[in-house]
């Protein structure tokens, strides 16, 4: 027996889930090398006995061949001892080393498994088809490594034939933890008004039928479960809305082929992209034609998404439709069903027919939401196809779990350098969405071997995310082994300072920034209510350099719901009392009892608690304009705003510096002399976006002329808004500033985590 060399190939990266080993099987066979490969909670471990320079080869071509869903963070070479080997082997899973494992994100049916669909005779039309590159993975997995037994696969034995294939190394589904076919697999069940239907071809039928009827269809997904409808019958959306009790929220809707959605929408080349990468998340689009009214309520927006699961390719195959909504299956604010008993319960009576599997989903996951904006995709929901995919930092995040903040929660664990977000949880405002985030913590902490020694927190004292981190940390303490080795810290961060942290964390930065967070809500140390926020920060700490003018929010929360009353508190700064006497399209909506009260209420200072908040200044206006006066969904108001902007239009309003506060009041006087004009509305509205990115760069000269800071960084969810912060990020660019935003975890309060999760490691060192 003789050998060159020994060698020792360890990758860390996304590795697990995605067919990595039989790759590296196959790759390693064809290059006639000698060695072994196994999967490590820390990657994948390979050997190779050959000389230098195969090696180098070899891995030159994993690099290039990697499987599609993978994605290799580190390669490194290390000398080994020669071993007596004469062919190439793969090693079971071995679950020795506490070190984290990178579990793929559920990954859209493949190509090849749905011309398997046509021809294999076990998986003619079989719905749950699937191989080592598609399929489910965080969704079913329970625990490591990622082998069958630990996912819900377990109680679905393998048949002769999947056997075969699973164990044969030269099979696309050697390997494929969720294989099944129609003789051993799960399988869908059809019902409707105590009718069960199985097969699958008769379960199409039905389901065309009912869909046809107008009827509203919830259907088990990979990460829970759906509400499908008609996308075009109108009647149909707006009783799906009453369901959803009330929601005004826009449905996402699965669109037949990218052909189909240019009919209803603009798709440029990077929105394609982003609608057809495995990962298949909804991406906004800008609306050309309207499917049916009630889908979005007047926005410009369309949120469109591919099929991604056998069950979606073949349902097109038999409607003529070209979209159908599908929305998560919840009722109101509660988290997405996923279990078949509460379906039942929730939503039996309220929807027509139910198409249930018995594939239990472990781990729930909403559709994720990406929007084009500045020709980068942004993520605005991070959940199915994207967690857990960790973010690789550039610190020592280690036994850090960061509780996010209220709206939109994620939470987020650290595992060594690498940050590790949670799907999106949803808002974290009642009862149902709590025993979510503590069941998805629970699971995030066993599957990924966590054991937090610090916590951190939202400033907030009454968020739910607060109460878990207080609560966490009490449990903890009075645990013996916690004694033992120390009390658990606790740290509390501000909201903005948290956002641009985020940002900081993507980005790898960890020097002195302007950060501008522009969003709702969030708390301030001075106990009023941030939200339009300049701070010159790093990840030690911020200094709050300036901030949008304090107006009181007449009735606090109200006020959100209700933009009218925004509307009149920015009008009453700039006015005083004679506003009510003025013609205004929006006030004649409302009772003048109304308008006495709410004036009286700002006058006095009741029940009006003072913010800064760029939401509420965008809500005002919107309302101010009649787009919006009560809101039906987080940020209607802005989003109707936004949607009404003329491009073309680059003129601006006038603001006022007033030592650290940036005053509206001329842009209000402004826009009521504007008013006078007939079809001024979308000049109004995007003049005032203007202006809003012309105080950003306004700032941000003062900044860098006083300090000599030339880096800025924009978050908050108001950045979310497509023209603001495409405008603000130009004009700071031909300023030549260097721009940074949001890009792999949302803008919005779904990425306050990382940011808690980075100050916290620097707090920590
Ligand atoms: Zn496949
Ligand atoms: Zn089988
Ligand atoms: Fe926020």
């Amino acid at each position: 027996m003789s050998f060159a060399g020994a060698y020792k190939i360890h990758i860390k990266g996304l590795v697990q889930g995605v067919g990595f080993r039989p790759f590296i099987y196959r790759l390693a066979t064809e290059q006639n090398l000698k060695g072994w490969v196994e999967n490590r909670n820390d990657g994948v471990m390979i050997k190779v006995q050959a000389e230098y320079s195969e090696v180098e080869r070899f891995i030159s071509l994993v690099r290039a061949r990697a499987p599609v869903a993978s994605s290799i963070r580190s390669i490194r070479l290390l000398n080994s001892e020669g071993e007596d080997l004469d062919d190439f082997y793969i090693h079971r899973s071995n679950d020795y080393s506490e070190q984290i494992t990178e579990i793929s994100p559920d990954i859209a049916v493949c190509s090849d498994c749905l011309e398997d669909m046509k021809f294999q005779s076990h998986r003619l039309n079989y719905p749950f088809i699937n191989c080592t590159n598609c399929g489910p993975r965080f969704s079913i997995i329970r625990d490591l490594p990622y082998d069958r037994p630990n996912t819900t696969m377990h109680r679905f034995r393998m048949c002769k034939v999947c056997y075969e294939e699973y164990t044969d190394i030269n099979n696309r589904r050697f390997h494929a933890q969720p294989v099944a076919c129609n003789h051993c697999g799960p399988e869908y069940e059809y019902y409707q008004q105590g009718r069960v239907i199985r097969d699958i071809e008769k379960i199409l039928r039905e389901l065309k039928k009912v869909l046809y009827k107008g009827g509203i269809v919830a259907v088990k997904g990979i990460g829970g479960f759906h509400l499908m409808c008609d996308a075009t019958m109108d009647q149909t959306v707006r009783r799906l809305r009453s369901i959803k009790s009330r929601d005004q929220k826009p449905f996402a809707c699965m669109f037949r082929n990218v052909e189909t959605i240019r009919k209803y929408a603009n798709v440029d080349d990077k929105e394609e992209k982003s609608l057809t990468s495995w990962r298949r998340p909804v991406v906004l689009l800008k609306e050309l034609t309207k499917l049916s009214p009630s889908l979005n309520s007047g926005l410009d927006t369309l949120g469109a998404m591919l099929p991604y699961m056998p069950l979606h390719y073949m349902l097109f195959d038999e409607i003529d439709l070209p979209a159908v909504v599908l929305t998560s299956g919840n009722i109101s604010d509660e988290p997405l069903i996923m279990d078949n008993q509460t379906a039942f319960s929730r939503l039996g009576g309220l929807v027509d027919a139910f198409l249930f599997h018995n594939r239990e989903i472990h781990n729930r996951l909403d559709d994720s939401v990406v929007r084009i904006i500045d020709e980068e995709a942004r993520l605005i929901r991070r959940s199915r196809g994207y967690v857990p995919e960790p973010l690789q930092l550039d610190l020592d995040v280690d036994g850090i779990f960061a509780t996010g903040a209220e709206l939109k929660n994620c939470f987020c664990a650290g595992k060594d350098k690498q940050a590790i977000m949670s799907q999106h949880i949803g808002d974290l405002k009642n009862y149902e969405t709590y025993n979510f985030y503590t069941e998805a913590a629970d699971r995030f902490m066993n599957l990924f071997r966590i054991e937090p020694t610090y916590v951190v927190s939202d400033l907030h004292p009454d968020y739910l995310s607060t109460k878990f981190a207080r609560n966490f940390v009490a449990r903890k303490s009075v645990n013996k082994q916690n004694q033992r080795n120390g009390k658990i810290q606790w740290i509390q961060v501000q909201h903005h300072h948290a956002h641009i942290a985020s940002c900081m964390a993507e980005h790898q930065l960890d020097e002195k920034v302007l950060g501008v967070a522009l969003d709702g809500t969030g708390y301030g140390e001075d106990g009023k209510i941030w939200g339009g926020e300049f701070l010159i920060s790093d990840l030690d700490g911020y200094n709050r350099y300036a901030h949008f003018s304090y107006v009181p929010m007449p009735g606090g929360d109200k006020a959100v719901q209700e933009p009218w009353r925004m509307a009149l508190a920015f009008l009453y700064q700039s006015f005083g009392e004679k506003v009510s006497q003025y013609y205004l399209e929006f006030l004649k909506t409302r009772q003048p009892e109304d308008i006495k009260m709410i004036l009286s209420m700002i006058k006095k200072g009741i029940n009006s608690p003072l913010t800064s908040s760029a939401g509420r200044l965008f809500d005002a206006v919107s309302a101010l304009l009649n787009l919006c006066t009560e809101s039906g969904f987080d940020a209607e108001a802005p989003m109707k705003l936004e949607s009404v902007v003329d491009p073309r239009i680059e003129d601006e309003y006038n603001f006022e510096m007033r030592q650290d506060q940036i005053n509206f009041n001329p842009v209000f006087r402004e826009i009521i002399e504007d008013m006078q004009m007939k079809d001024s509305t979308r000049m109004i509205a995007a003049k005032f976006h203007n202006t809003v990115a012309r105080v950003v760069t306004f700032i941000a000269q003062r900044v860098r002329d006083e300090k000599g800071i030339n880096k800025v960084v924009l978050s908050g969810g108001t950045f979310q808004n497509k023209y603001l912060s495409e405008t603000t990020a130009r004009w700071l660019g031909d300023l030549n500033f260097e721009v940074y935003q949001n890009k792999l975890v949302p803008a919005n309060d779904g990425g306050i985590a990382l940011g808690q999760l980075a100050i916290a490691a620097k707090k920590r060192r």
